[in-house]
């Protein structure tokens, strides 16, 4: 079955006609109930947000509000308009000869306005109010603003102004400084995704929650958007439900689960996978552009999840990978992404350049060729699927804990000397290791005895290191107090040990007497 609905039709049908039907605009339109019930609304006022988000649907329901007279034909004006009197239906039905709603886009000019200005100073012809809805109206000449401003010093009791702008900061302010302002805000995807949701289960259109998410996210906080796009998806429904991938192909969208894995490739600097898993979505139809913006929110979302905790709907596939990038990382990769965003703008070979910027942001991080050191634990299975990475991590609890502790505060000495190899600086990893024994150790504070001659001036370079790496100050002194002996001898002496254990061993003696003159080394 195929669903053939025209074009903006779900727009109309589920236009808002009562206050309590404005989704996602709660704060402003109860400010409006409050001020229309108590008589007190301005004579103009200004609805600003972006497109699709409500504004000339507030604007009419305000005129509603104004004209009803209510079932019996004896009402007040009422945050509840009955939708059944004449005012209320000629209003609906676009033919409410005071109501007069006006696109400054189309009529910008200085006669539009004063022809408009004219008709001001009579009285409504049937309603209580005369209401000028000006829609866009920043695209207004600056004489028409003049015309308009002349009114608006000293309006009639029986006039309302209503306008609407996507952008307030081209009205000027002697307009704005004699309206009431209400900023609409974009919608939360959540609350779209179940206004979405409404309306397909009154529709009967069966359909995906993730490809309901894709058509959410895309609408960018705008209601008409949103219904624009749900409208298409549901005319290209084949077996009576939208699935994700549909939405998908329409939008050029990525797959969300391929964009995970090319973000883990890029965090771990596998540069071969990390393309190739690009190439695979370009290939699948997802545009560069929106991969990189795709890549750039997961970013994000990693960081936000990296510093305070906040996990996204998507966010805990990536909780895991989080805990081994540090913010940095993240903050260059952001920045490499986001500058390359500027220069897609202006590419004629996208696909090349979105992997030229991958390059970029992984030598930037310096991750390329760490994961073959294993600096970096392994996240991801050899599949590269980012779902079966986090359930089934190669990684060993072990290792998560230690590289875990080692990007905090150290806890131990030995955690110290893991933090400097981690940071690559092997001049002082050799001097903590063989140069220094260990007299006191607490987190900020460590005591050294001086065991043997060193490069000079390490100790002050060590805790400033420190300082910079935990975010917390640290006090690193020598002192003549004998400690333990350096690091190196105490793991020599160790090794010693265990090795002259395992050759006391009956296997060791029965591999001895097997193979004689034989080493047995103790790994
Ligand atoms: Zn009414």
């Amino acid at each position: 079955m195929t669903h053939h609905i025209n074009y903006q039709v779900l727009a109309r049908t589920t236009r808002p006609t009562k206050f309590s039907e404005l989704i996602g605009q709660e704060a402003l339109t109860q400010t409006l109930k409050n001020a229309i019930e108590s008589g007190r609304l301005a004579h103009a006022f200004v609805l600003t947000g972006i497109r699709g988000v409500g504004k000339t649907t507030i604007a009419r329901l305000i005129a509603r509000a104004l004209n009803c007279v209510g079932v019996d034909g004896t009402g007040q004006p009422t945050s509840e308009p009955c939708g059944v009197c004449d005012q209320c239906q000629m209003i609906a039905e676009d033919r409410h000869v005071d109501v007069i709603e006006v696109d400054a886009a189309t009529r910008t000019g200085v006669d539009d306005m004063r022809q408009l200005m004219e008709g001001i100073s009579y009285k409504p012809v049937m309603g209580r109010y005369k209401i000028y809805i000006i829609d866009e109206v920043h695209m207004l000449s600056k004489n028409a603003f003049n015309s308009l401003l002349k009114t608006l010093e000293e309006p009639p009791p029986h006039v309302k102004f209503i306008f609407a702008t996507t952008e307030i900061r081209k009205v000027p302010l002697t307009i704005l400084s004699r309206c009431q302002p209400f900023d609409l805000r974009r919608i939360p995807v959540d609350v779209l995704l179940t206004h979405f949701q409404n309306i397909l289960q009154k529709e009967g259109v069966q359909f995906e929650m993730e490809a309901l998410e894709c058509i959410a996210r895309a609408a960018g906080g705008s209601v008409r958007d949103g219904l624009s796009i749900l409208e298409q998806a549901i005319v290209k429904v084949t077996d009576n439900k939208i699935t994700v991938s549909t939405v998908q192909e329409m939008l050029g969208l990525a797959d969300r689960e391929k964009i995970a894995t090319v973000f883990n490739c890029l965090m771990r600097g596998l540069v071969r996978e990390c393309l190739e898993a690009t190439k695979t979505l370009y290939e699948e139809g997802a545009d560069p552009d929106i991969i990189l913006q795709d890549l750039l929110g997961t970013t994000y979302q990693t960081l936000s999840f990296k510093v305070s905790g906040a996990v996204s709907a998507e966010g805990n596939k990536l909780q895991a990978l989080a805990e081994k990038i540090e913010p940095k990382s993240l903050m260059l990769v952001w920045q490499v992404l986001m500058k390359g965003a500027e220069e897609m703008k202006a590419s004629t070979m996208p696909l090349e350049n979105l992997e030229v910027i991958l390059i970029r942001a992984m030598h930037i991080q310096g991750m390329v060729g760490k994961e073959n050191r294993g600096e970096i634990p392994s996240l991801v299975s050899s599949s590269l699927s980012p779902v079966s990475a986090v359930s089934s991590p190669v990684v060993s609890p072990e290792r998560l804990v230690t590289s875990f502790r080692s990007d905090g505060m150290p806890k131990t000495f030995e955690d110290v000397i893991q933090l400097f190899e981690k940071k690559r600086e092997p001049i002082i990893v050799d001097y903590l290791t063989n140069d220094v024994g260990l007299v006191d150790f607490r987190p900020g504070a460590i005591k050294l005895n001086q065991l043997r001659e060193s490069t000079p001036n390490l100790q002050p370079k060590v805790a400033k290191f420190l300082s910079e790496c935990t975010g917390a100050s640290w006090l690193v002194e020598l002192v003549t107090e004998k400690g333990q002996e350096s690091l190196g001898v105490q793991r020599a002496l160790a090794r010693e040990k265990r090795e002259k254990d395992a050759l006391s061993t009956e296997e060791a003696k029965k591999i001895s007497e097997l193979f004689p003159g034989a080493q047995v080394v103790v790994k």
